[in-house]
């Protein structure tokens, strides 16, 4: 007997027929004689919905009500899939946000999930009911509903899994797995058997958006064991159990695999791409302590993500350019609050560019390999692609390049790093 997890994303849940195929596969979970919690997105395209009724309701609307209206699509598919698992003469019954409660901070439309009270969650599931728990909601300290951020649910079925201490947590998504790139670029690109969560965290925050980062975090520090995998299965495929998805485990986990020859070691995990970031240049800023100070605080106060950030030793007269990204939709936004300190900073002129890309390589191979950069400048040198700016960490390398090029840019990179499945 284990205790499993299964997440279901709104695609799965868009429709009667489609909860029904969910119901299947959790009901054939159950009948391995595991405990089962299924935590549940919204119907597809219906939180998009929601939040445009509450802007037509009050473009300024109160965060808290917002998060009244968008925790409705989960509430809707939670009950729907209880109604299927009964329809299949399986026992199951919903507890919606409030009930068990989770516990979050009062951050509404951002919450953050602080514990949960899992007691009688456990007692039902031990009695043999199939639990159902609405993704994305929570109950804040003075009893009103909070959401956790779009993307939330898989952040929500971490949690429970941390909670409840459950053997697996299995993520049921479009994608049947973690790739080594986008396979709509890349026709060889090869799913992962498993990834560490420090890759996965790097991968899911540049644009790999199989899973929320934040849930990966969570993961990784309750040390939760995460499954993607395909919810469009047929019949016979696999058992979620001979786990046929990518499984996110621990550096020791990954270990052990390589050790009993289940996964090769390998120097790159992943190529990621980001379309979403946009290029800001301010010319000739005075090349004095504070200045950079100067430019990023204003944005840091508006909570504008900078990510990319170069500056050039000054050149004469003690002025130097500094280039940054920061996301497109907080493009325009960015660049009205820096004119209006544009005497305060002391820049000349302000350049931006949005038809930028940022392509990035990751693994923990890189932590102990020389090499890997330079394997990365070269394969994008002799296309003629140019690099812009580039930024790293510890198990990541980034590179900021013409848009244009992106699809380019990964395919040479994931020939560069020998990840091309042999067909
Ligand atoms: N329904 C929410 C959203 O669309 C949460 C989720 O599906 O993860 O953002
Ligand atoms: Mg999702």
């Amino acid at each position: 007997m284990a205790r499993i997890v299964m997440k279901f994303g709104g695609t799965s849940m868009a429709g009667t027929e489609r909860i029904r195929r969910v119901a299947n596969i959790v009901r054939a979970q159950a009948a391995r004689g595991d405990q089962v919690a299924v935590v549940v997105s919204a119907m597809a395209g219906e939180t998009d919905r929601l939040v445009n009724f509450c802007r037509e309701a009050n473009p300024l609307y109160d965060p808290a009500e917002y998060d009244v209206v968008v925790a409705s699509g989960e509430q809707v598919t939670s009950g729907l899939l209880a109604l299927t698992l009964q329809a299949l003469g399986c026992k199951s019954r919903s507890w919606l946000g409030w009930q068990l409660p989770i516990h979050t901070i009062e951050a509404h439309a951002k919450a953050r999930v602080e514990s949960i009270d899992a007691e009688a969650l456990v007692a039902s599931m031990e009695a043999g009911e199939i639990a159902v728990i609405p993704g994305f909601q929570g109950l804040s300290e003075d009893n009103r509903v909070t959401t956790l951020g779009r993307g939330g649910s898989d952040t929500s079925a971490v949690a429970v899994a941390a909670a409840i201490k459950a053997d697996r947590c299995d993520i049921y998504t479009d994608v049947d797995g973690v790739y080594t790139t986008d396979p709509r670029i890349v026709a060889k690109a090869k799913k992962q058997k498993a990834v560490t969560y420090e890759e996965m965290l790097e991968l899911a925050s540049v644009g790999a958006k199989v899973l929320q980062t934040r849930s990966v975090g969570l993961a990784m520090k309750e040390g939760v064991r995460v499954q993607v995998l395909s919810s469009f299965i047929g019949e016979g495929a696999p058992p979620a159990d001979d786990l046929p998805g990518t499984m996110i485990v621990s550096d020791e986990e990954m270990d052990e695999l390589v050790e009993k020859g289940l996964m090769e070691r390998q120097l790159v995990t992943g190529i990621a791409h980001d379309k979403n970031e946009a290029k800001i240049i301010l010319t000739r800023v005075p090349d004095r302590p504070g200045a950079v100070a100067n430019i990023f605080e204003p944005l840091a106060a508006a909570s504008i993500n900078v990510d990319m950030i170069i500056q050039n030793v000054g050149r004469d007269k003690g002025e130097t350019d500094v280039t940054f990204t920061v996301p497109q939709s907080d493009l325009a936004r960015a660049q009205a609050l820096l004119e209006d300190r544009r005497d305060a900073i002391g820049f000349n002129r302000i350049i931006t560019d949005s038809k930028i890309a940022k392509i990035s390589v990751v693994g923990v191979g890189m932590k102990s390999h020389a090499g890997v950069a330079s394997t990365m400048f070269r394969a994008l040198s002799d296309r003629g692609i140019n690099i812009q700016a580039i930024s790293t960490s510890e198990i990541k390398i980034s590179v900021m390049i013409d848009e244009d090029e992106t699809e380019l840019a990964v395919r040479v990179l994931h020939t560069a790093y020998g990840l091309d499945a042999v067909s």
